[in-house]
């Protein structure tokens, strides 16, 4: 005891202690721990739950029902939110995957973005109205923090009802399109459709997640890799939910009579990349873009017209 105040002594001498800072907010955010959500959207059969669960390792969609089509032609959309506890190192996630199925099935899909659009804006009323009450320590955060669009591999870029969806959320949410089932392409088509997909996203001004500049004292490694990020939107995505094994080695691929795909090969698909960015890199910065442009967004907005209306009522 006497040795470890004396320690402390010493230390003192030398530091005031607030290089300790990053550990303290490190233990705290730890003990909080973490919440994050993300929504899928995009035509149903573009392997949405497939790659939410090699994502993140786990079965979301056990108990999900697949409509016919019969059932489909008359079909809204309606959204649904899977959410699981995962814990790794001791770091704790409340994960929340929300889905859209019926995004784009029915005949007539005018507009059958404006269920996601409302469900977005129901969360940010949701958590508006929880910090303008008085019980604020304890709120939970259920907004949209990214969207993964999905974009079919089939078509010849974005078709209008992707354009339309965008430009709709691409204001209130991050909006990070892949493009889906890259194993239908040869390396050249998808080169090709991400550079025709980047020029129509930019042509009909569709505002995506911006991956932030790199401060120019960061290490080369790190602007290369977010280099890289940039350059390969739409992530070229391939999902499975089962394991196959190939040269005495298991892994999450899809078997074809032609061959193995491995999910998390780089030269085979751009997953690895996506999982990265969305765990291990980017999660933060998600949710604080969210926090600070698309919900004060909503924040100005609601509060201009609840002035204007008071003014009125007055
Ligand atoms: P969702 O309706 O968008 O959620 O699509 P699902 O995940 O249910 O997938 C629809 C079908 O596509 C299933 O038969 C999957 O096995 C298949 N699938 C999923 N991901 C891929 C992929 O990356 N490549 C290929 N070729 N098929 C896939």
């Amino acid at each position: 005891m006497s040795r470890l105040l004396s320690s402390l002594q010493d230390m003192d001498r030398e530091y005031v202690g607030f290089a300790t800072l990053p550990n303290q907010v490190h233990r705290k955010s730890v003990k909080k721990g973490f919440a994050f959500t993300l929504m899928v959207a995009g035509e149903s059969g573009l392997g949405k739950s497939t790659l939410v669960n090699s994502l993140y390792l786990t079965d979301l969609y056990n108990n999900r029902k697949v409509l016919n089509a019969e059932e489909r032609i008359v079909q809204t959309v309606f959204i649904t939110k899977h959410t699981v506890g995962i814990e790794e190192k001791g770091v704790r996630l409340r994960l929340s995957i929300v889905d859209t199925p019926g995004f784009g099935d029915a005949v007539n899909n005018t507009e059958s973005w404006k269920e996601i659009e409302d469900y977005i804006d129901q969360q940010f009323e949701q958590y508006f109205r929880d910090e303008s009450g008085l019980n604020r320590k304890n709120i939970q955060d259920n907004r949209v923090h990214c969207c993964l669009y999905f974009i079919s591999p089939f078509g010849h870029g974005l078709r209008p009802l992707d354009v339309e969806c965008m430009r709709a959320l691409h204001d209130k949410v991050n909006i990070v399109p892949v493009l889906a089932k890259a194993d239908s392409l040869t390396p050249t088509e998808v080169r090709r459709k991400k550079m025709k997909i980047r020029e129509e996203m930019e042509k009909f001004g569709i505002n995506i997640y911006q991956f932030p500049d790199c401060e120019f004292d960061e290490d080369e490694e790190f602007k290369q890799q977010e280099q890289l990020l940039k350059d390969s939107i739409p992530f070229a995505v391939i999902g499975s939910n089962i394991q196959v094994e190939s040269k005495g080695r298991k892994f999450r691929g899809r078997l074809y009579p032609w061959g193995v795909v491995e999910v998390e090969d780089p030269a085979h698909s751009d997953f690895l990349l996506l999982r990265n960015m969305l765990v291990k890199t980017h999660m933060q910065d998600l949710k604080d873009v969210t926090r600070e442009t698309h919900y004060e967004n909503y924040r100005g907005k609601h509060l201009c017209f609840i002035f204007i209306y008071n003014n009125i009522v007055a």
